[in-house]
């Protein structure tokens, strides 16, 4: 029997890794929904090399390019985020959420709505609406499989185990791209240097994120909504290797590491095929040649991020979404080059400080009121941006 699939983000790094591993198996497979960004070109050649049903860019003004470059092919074409959501929410058995950021959340409900499997590699949704997320799937029935490579090896870790007896959960992180780089260096460092990761062959934005450790500071919360685990019991570790991906510890002291290769196509597929394995083309890991695996605290004051995680975690409601969307729109800033590397932390800490005190952990989380605290946060990082501009 086939198996009924969509990839939202299926443009991206994430998304081309997932429509790779669903191509080598045609016969197991029936592709509903793809859906992307700008990139038309390559958007329409996925949908015709997978025969979707439909192909749904995120812009209106791609509308047009993606008619013409699907057409005769049969296949549908739509545009904008309303199209992404009903597209999101044709019935599958299985939906890749891989877009970038918050935009992620609203397509992600919708497919969580229908009672699906939501492999989930948008961390953000979870960040920002984490409780929404699992109420909406334990009401329709769906379930929600990791895909951020620590997250999935912690999900591994924890087949036939009693949540009860886990002790700690260690996430590692490569360091990205500045983990050598002496701390008085880091202020000018450019956005070119960002963006190239040590390990990993990311999309941009997840690519600088490393760098600053705001993506392992989203893997924390992500960590603690995903498993239900208490702040205190999730560490990081600096393990510039990035072979083992997480270890979860237990009451008797034995520590359980995932191990395997820096390739997504790992975790993408094992969220694929859960709850079974099957082969997956990732590299063997040759143990005597790798040597040595090493570890290293990682220093608070280089990475301010991971702070700023542990108060999101400990105020609760929609801090997730302020300190988000403040890190996505410091983001931006950093992009176009109007503030530096460090900016980008000092501009969240001042999102922080201003929003702190508006009730942010005693709100209901819905839609409404993620995307107004989202909108609200965007709105005084740009402030702070303003100030802080070079
Ligand atoms: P990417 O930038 O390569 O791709 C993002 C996808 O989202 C593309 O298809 C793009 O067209 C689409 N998109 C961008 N803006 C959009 C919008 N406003 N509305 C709708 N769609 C939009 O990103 P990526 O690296 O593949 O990351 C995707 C997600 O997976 C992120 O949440 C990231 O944190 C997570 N993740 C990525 C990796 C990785 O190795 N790349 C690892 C773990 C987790
Ligand atoms: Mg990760």
């Amino acid at each position: 029997m086939t198996r009924k699939v969509s990839i939202l983000g299926s443009t991206g790094s994430i998304g081309c890794s997932t429509v790779g591993l669903i191509e080598r198996k045609p016969d197991t497979f029936d592709v509903v929904a793809l859906t992307g960004g700008r990139n038309v070109t390559r958007l329409a050649k996925q949908a015709r090399a997978l025969g979707a049903e439909i192909a749904v860019t995120a812009f209106d003004d791609c509308l047009e390019p993606l008619r013409d470059a699907l057409s005769g092919t049969g296949i549908e074409v739509a545009a904008g985020e309303m199209a992404l959501c009903e597209a999101a929410g044709r019935p599958a058995d299985w939906v890749m959420s891989a877009i970038v950021g918050a935009a992620g959340l609203p397509p992600g409900l919708k497919a969580l709505e229908q009672g699906t499997t939501l492999a989930l590699a948008n961390k953000e949704s979870l960040v920002t609406a984490g409780s929404l997320l699992k109420s909406t799937a334990a009401g329709s029935g769906a379930r929600i499989l990791p895909v951020d490579s620590e997250h999935s090896a912690v999900f591994q870790g924890l087949v036939g185990e009693d949540i009860e007896t886990v002790e700690r959960v260690i996430i590692t992180a490569s360091g990205g791209a500045f983990r050598d780089w002496p701390m008085e260096k880091l202020a000018s460092a450019t956005l070119a240097e960002a963006s190239s990761h040590p390990n990993w062959d990311m999309g941009k934005r997840i690519t600088i994120d490393s760098a600053s450790m705001f993506n392992k500071a989203l893997e924390i919360i992500e960590t603690h909504e995903f498993f239900n685990i208490d702040p205190d019991k999730i560490e990081v570790i600096l393990h510039p290797e990035s072979l083992i991906h997480a270890l979860v510890g237990f009451c008797d002291g034995a520590l359980m590491a995932h191990v395997g290769p820096h390739d997504m196509r790992h975790a993408i597929g094992y969220a694929l095929n859960w709850p079974e394995r099957d082969h997956l083309p990732v590299e063997r890991l040759n143990l005597a040649e790798i040597g040595q695996f090493t570890f290293h605290e990682p220093d608070d004051e280089r990475y301010p991020a991971l702070a700023q995680a542990r108060w999101v975690m400990e105020e609760g409601g929609l801090a997730g979404a302020v300190f988000n969307a403040a890190k996505e729109r410091a983001l931006d800033g950093f992009i176009e080059e109007r503030i530096g590397f460090l900016d980008m932390a000092a501009v969240v800490a001042d999102v922080i400080e201003i929003m702190s005190g508006e009730g942010l952990g005693l709100a209901a989380i819905t839609l409404d009121s993620v995307q107004q605290a989202d909108e609200t946060a965007r709105m005084r990082a740009g402030e702070s941006i303003l100030r802080r501009q070079r």
